[in-house]
């Protein structure tokens, strides 16, 4: 028996930054995920708090990061959870689940390592 180790998201409350873009909700990069939960809350934007909101947000990016990890990049569908998040809105509009094709990549992935051939 196979076991695959995923590697638990790290959420931090500090704003996340890299070279070339002013802020990004989240990174991930080999192995390891990380998200920030600053940009993610209505009351940062002086919008009126709303925790259900800002969980489904959290969620949304704590289930794109680890898809990284897996090797998807991001997706050209607006509605697939491995689309690009450029701002929040883009958050809002995406779903929390993969696209068709993202779905048969990670299904592909998961085979792999578990030794099942791919879906034909
Ligand atoms: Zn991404
Ligand atoms: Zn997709």
């Amino acid at each position: 028996m196979q076991y695959i180790y995923i590697q638990p998201v790290d959420e931090v409350d500090v704003d996340l930054f890299v070279p070339g873009l002013n802020f990004v909700f989240g990174l991930a990069s080999g192995n390891n995920a990380v998200i920030s939960l600053v940009r993610l809350r209505p009351e940062y934007y002086r919008e009126r708090k709303n925790e259900y909101l800002f969980r489904e947000r959290s969620l949304k990016e704590a289930i794109h990061e680890p898809g990284h990890t897996f090797g998807l990049h991001h997706c050209p569908d607006i509605r697939c959870i491995m689309h690009f998040s450029n701002r929040l809105e883009d958050t809002d509009i995406k779903g929390p689940g993969f696209c068709k094709a993202c779905s048969n990549k990670i299904r592909n992935k998961l085979g792999e390592a578990l030794n099942i051939p791919p879906k034909l």
